[in-house]
């Protein structure tokens, strides 16, 4: 029996604990699943949760029901990998032969003040609290600070179900920069029509209780800040002695492997992983692939074969716009714009496909079947 201990049952966790469990039953493989929450957090919809949408709730106990999969509800307190232990909140020890590592990221909360006055996406309950706020406020300012796509998502969402309230999105550079031009001038052009206020070239240096402070001096009212600017992963990698990059995601060889700790292996936004291009950065196109792939690569050690190198390449840049726009950016594999996008309805229905493939995508699995989703597109 070979004990195989999956840490978060985010996307990425689940993905790798329903593959390797269906594909090593017959191998010896008992696998167990550790997560604080006893319900699956859909993190590409919590910009829809701040807005106040009411989403389906998951159980992970029912997602995984057939699978032989036991699940833990704790928390991660402690890693001991010179002696194959987890330390869990609630004071149990886990031991195991092969660990998968996918406790996701949180914020960065080094920008004085973010980590005591402003609303983060770090769990369900950061997006409940920010919704609780705004559904309180008759009038006053949001303020989405980061021009990524995450920031993006939230200042349309936010500005379409709160018309009430002034948005403002502050962004070092141009927001969307990622995405080709008439993409981007799209974007633009739906935020405008929802009335945000776009500011580029916007430092913030603090936030404060009740505004935000631009390098200058500068001050934003701000009857609540949503900070979407970074993240970095959880500490527990890192203080157990695995090599972690900059930003605290555990490295990895080719294979999925830690480099310092090969019986772990690290998936999705916790994980640093290079390819040609450079180093992955935090997706579910990307986060998806990486946990079937450690599934499948520990049921192939399970079985005495050698695991295969992971292969990546993006595909498209999903974007919505509250809920009745959307963009989505096609892209070549090392994330740079192609020239086709999408956009309007065609966009609306591109995106929602996307936010709702990951549970028929665990149903799939547990049938040992191979889903052939958007999230499996592979290249490069
Ligand atoms: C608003 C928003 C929109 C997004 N939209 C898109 C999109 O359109 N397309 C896209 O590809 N990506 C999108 N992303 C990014 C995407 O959500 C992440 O890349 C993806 O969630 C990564 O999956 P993961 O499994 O690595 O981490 P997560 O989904 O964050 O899962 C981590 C799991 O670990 C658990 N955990 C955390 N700490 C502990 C602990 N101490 N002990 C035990 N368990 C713990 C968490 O509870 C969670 O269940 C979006 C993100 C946000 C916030």
């Amino acid at each position: 029996m070979t004990r195989i201990v999956v840490l978060g049952a985010g996307y990425t966790g689940m993905a790798a604990a329903i593959r390797v469990a269906t594909r090593s039953r017959r191998s010896g493989g008992r696998v167990t699943l550790v997560n604080p929450s006893p319900r699956f957090t859909e993190r590409l919809r919590l910009h829809q949760t701040a807005a106040g949408e009411r989403l389906a709730d998951h159980s992970i106990e029912r997602v995984l029901a057939g699978t032989g999969i036991d699940f833990v509800q704790d928390t991660v307190a402690g890693l001991d990998p010179e002696a194959r232990r987890v330390r869990l909140g609630g004071g149990r020890e886990l031991a195991y032969d092969k660990l998968v590592y996918a406790l996701g990221t949180v914020t960065d909360v080094s920008v004085p003040g973010v980590a005591e006055h402003a609303y983060r996406y770090d769990d369900h309950a950061g997006a409940v609290r920010l919704a609780e706020r705004l559904r309180s406020l008759e009038e006053g300012t949001v303020v989405v600070a980061g021009g990524g796509l995450t920031g993006i998502e939230s200042a349309t969402e936010l500005a379409e179900a709160y018309p009430r309230l002034r948005v403002v999105l502050l962004t070092r550079g141009r927001p969307g920069s990622m995405m080709g031009e008439r993409a981007r001038a799209y974007v633009m052009r739906a935020m405008d029509r929802l009335g945000i206020e776009v500011r580029e070239a916007a430092d913030v240096v603090k936030v404060l209780p009740a505004a935000v402070e631009l390098a200058g001096g500068e001050l934003i009212p701000s009857d609540a800040t949503l900070w979407t600017t970074g993240t970095r992963g959880l500490p527990q990698a890192r203080e157990a002695g695995f090599t972690v990059d900059g930003r605290d995601r555990i490295v990895v060889d080719d294979v999925l492997r830690s480099v310092s700790h090969p019986d772990v292996y690290a998936v999705g936004d916790a994980a640093a992983v290079s390819r040609p291009f450079g180093v992955i950065h935090g997706t579910c196109q990307s986060g998806i692939p990486t946990g079937l792939h450690a599934g499948t690569a520990l049921a192939d050690e399970l079985r005495g074969r050698r695991p295969r190198a992971f292969r990546f390449g993006y595909f498209h840049q999903p974007l919505s716009l509250g809920r009745k726009d959307a963009v989505i950016q096609f892209v070549r594999p090392d994330d740079t714009p192609r020239r086709g996008y999408l956009k309007g309805r065609w966009a609306v229905f591109y995106k929602e496909s996307v936010s709702s493939s990951p549970i028929p995508t665990f149903r799939l699995l547990k049938r040992g079947l191979v889903p052939v989703s958007l999230f499996r597109l592979t290249a490069g």
